[in-house]
């Protein structure tokens, strides 16, 4: 089970599942993707604590050139 917000695998037992009226399941991994989602509206792809844990790995050789010598 992923979180429908930030795509993270959803350990069994754990999360949120928050049914629509109209009948649309979400899964959340926590109340703050809950949140995100449904009230403030923002999209996956634009909030920073998402797009950093999924490119923390990818980002690692980046970093290095963004480093400013003192
Ligand atoms: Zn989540």
């Amino acid at each position: 089970m992923k979180c429908n917000y930030c795509n993270k695998n959803i350990p069994e037992g754990t999360g949120i599942l928050y049914v629509k009226k109209d009948g649309t399941a979400y899964n959340f991994c926590s109340g703050k993707c809950e949140i995100n989602m449904l009230k403030l509206k923002r999209k996956a792809s634009k909030v920073k604590w998402i797009t950093k844990a999924k490119e923390s790995k990818a980002s690692s050789e980046k970093k290095k050139t963004d480093k400013k010598k003192k």
